[in-house]
């Protein structure tokens, strides 16, 4: 048992609509299986993570519909708070780009950056309306885009090839508000100086060792070409700019990307401020043995391989212009960036706008959180893009959680349940009990050392292998056969409802739900495996309402050992774990997305 501090800075999933599975399969449920077993090890863990809720995309989905922008990131991140805490993710704390403390937190770092120097004025070509004369903010311009020939980008983004344009960049641009061509005239914006840290971002990605080779490549590969990038673009909705003559013009904002990345500090401040000591957040973000582990899809990896350390390098003073570190004090890079790869949906990739999608929240009103948590952890895009199909999640669901893990449970529970009424006492072992107990007892060090480097896949196979040696186990003493010799008889249920007690600690980080459940078949009381609860708060400085994920988690039971089973603790006949999935769901769930997909 250690007690590392260790930071789980989890994505933030843009608030612009419900999120898919796919989603989800990129930084959701590897982040709460990570930090489940950590906390279980007896670390210290500080989970964040909320809703993104700045940048062109929201004030679209606004214009669309004729209501602020605010109302959208409202409504979305009520919806993402819900299907967040239903998939059992354990937040210390999720919340929102939309705080005072956020904002706060993100203008301190770029005056952090200002001051030593790494974020600095340009004067720049920036769009206005010929017949109004005003600022025409990035998204009402459209064009070509100069990179893969889309017809529809957009002034800050293009939506078919993803990367971030200005609107200069645009081929044949023109205003989408009446079709004319904007003007171009000087005006200044900040510009954060990535070349300035190519030297200490190289140095710092040297010693990242234990990264994934293609996440460790692709952020290498980065610094060959770092440019000066916009840290303010031409927008109405986002962080003030924090200066004279910026803060209070409406039509400058600090470019979300760069405040949304802040979100991990300024959701570890909230909730030490939260947790009544507002100091506590520099555990995580300043002790020097402390980790930070940031989970993401692999579309994000260059805002937290390079944008995010250079904004904490810049803040520290540790580029190329040297400097001292800001107000907060000296912060943390993170310790390893862990991306997964694409999720894809029945061979296609996931997409809203195609309806080729499964949402989070209609997943969970079908099937239980679990079986989806584990097709994830054991059969995710975890190294290599992956494909989500029904006929391998039914299977999945029904070969190894109900026929393989679930039904382990339910014999032993029941054998024991029916013939003692209590665990047994066990008389002497044999080489067969103590073997299987050696089994399930190291595994704890196999698969811990697995969860520890993030190798979900290896981890949640090599605890399925575990099962199967207990069920095989189970069929060659078949204490069903005993009934002549009780006492074997016992000895044999007391050591299989040990290993199955093993093998329950080992699967919860995977299926927390069911480790609660299994927990309790064995005559257990109290929280287990915790539950993370919505709770309903106020803004800390402007006192708006909205809600959060957060939960007690250390007081839970659930620990990285084998615990000794007691004799005599009584035992009811079991009732299932898992449902069992009847084939005719893959056809169900197969039309139901042709026909979404027929809808638009
Ligand atoms: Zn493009």
């Amino acid at each position: 048992m250690s007690d590392r501090h260790i930071l789980t800075a989890v994505a933030w999933p843009y608030a612009n609509g419900p999120r898919h599975i796919g989603h989800v399969s990129g930084f959701g449920v590897p982040s709460d299986v990570f930090s489940r077993y950590q906390r279980m090890a007896g670390n210290k863990v500080l989970m964040v993570s909320g809703t993104d809720e700045h940048g062109t995309p929201i004030t679209v989905a606004a214009d669309a519909e004729g209501v602020s922008p605010r109302e959208i990131a409202d409504r979305n991140n009520r919806i993402i708070v819900g299907d967040l805490a239903g998939l059992g993710m354990t937040y210390d704390l999720f919340t929102r780009t939309t705080t005072a403390n956020h904002a706060a937190v993100s203008q301190e770092i770029f005056l952090g950056l200002l001051k030593n120097g790494y974020v600095f004025p340009k004067t720049t070509l920036g769009a206005i309306s010929p017949s109004t004369g005003r600022t025409l903010p990035d998204r009402y311009i459209e064009g070509t885009c100069p990179i893969c020939g889309f017809d529809g980008a957009r002034g800050d983004q293009c939506d078919n090839c993803g990367n971030q344009l200005d609107p200069i960049d645009l081929i044949n641009p023109r205003s989408r508000i009446n079709g004319e061509t904007p003007k171009f005239v000087e005006e200044e914006h900040y510009f954060l100086d990535l070349p300035a840290f190519t030297r200490a971002l190289g140095d710092w990605l040297g010693t990242r060792k234990s990264w994934r080779p293609n996440v460790l490549n692709f952020s290498v590969n980065l610094l060959d070409d770092l440019k000066p990038r916009s840290y303010t673009r031409d927008i109405d909705w986002g962080v003030p700019v924090p200066l004279d003559g910026w803060r209070d013009r409406p039509d400058k904002r600090i470019y979300v990307w760069f405040d949304a990345v802040v979100g991990y500090l300024s959701a570890s401040i909230e909730w030490a401020r939260r947790s009544g000591d507002p100091e506590a957040w520099r555990q995580w973000w300043q002790a020097p043995d402390s980790d930070a582990y940031y989970f993401m899809g692999k579309d994000n990896i260059v805002f937290h391989s390079e944008i995010w350390p250079a904004q904490l390098l810049g803040y520290n003073g540790e580029g190329d212009k040297g400097g001292t570190p800001g107000s907060l004090g000296r912060l943390n890079l993170p310790t390893e960036v862990v991306s997964s790869e694409f999720l894809t949906m029945e061979g296609r990739k996931f997409s809203s706008s195609r309806q080729v999608v499964i949402y989070v929240r209609d997943f969970l009103a079908r099937y239980d959180a679990d079986a989806l948590r584990y097709f994830i952890a054991a059969a995710g895009p975890e190294n290599q893009d992956t494909d989500f199909t029904w006929a391998e999640f039914l299977r999945r669901n029904n070969d190894e959680l109900v026929a393989g893990w679930g039904n382990l449970v339910n014999r032993t529970v029941s054998m024991a349940a029916k013939n003692v009424g209590a665990v047994p006492t066990p008389g002497e072992l044999t080489e067969a009990d103590r073997a299987l107990l050696a089994t399930t007892s190291s595994a704890f060090d196999t698969v811990g050392d697995l969860l520890g480097r993030n190798r979900q896949r290896h981890a949640a196979s090599e605890a399925m292998r575990v099962v199967g040696e207990a069920n095989k186990y189970l069929s060659d003493q078949a204490p069903w056969k005993l009934k002549e010799e009780p006492a074997r008889r016992d000895t044999v249920l007391f050591t299989a409802l040990q290993a199955v007690s093993d093998c329950n600690a080992l699967l919860s980080p995977f299926l927390p739900h069911s480790a609660q459940k299994v927990h309790e078949l064995l005559g257990g009381t109290g929280v287990w495996s915790p539950e993370p609860r919505i709770e309903e708060v106020t803004d800390l400085d402007d006192g708006s309402p909205y809600p959060v994920i957060t939960g007690d988690y250390d007081a839970a039971q659930a620990v990285w050992a084998s615990r000794p089973i007691e004799a005599g603790v009584p035992l009811a006949a079991p009732t299932p774990v898992f449902k069992k999935l009847d084939e005719s769901i893959v056809e169900e769930e197969l039309r139901r997305l042709e026909e979404d997909g027929d809808s638009e």
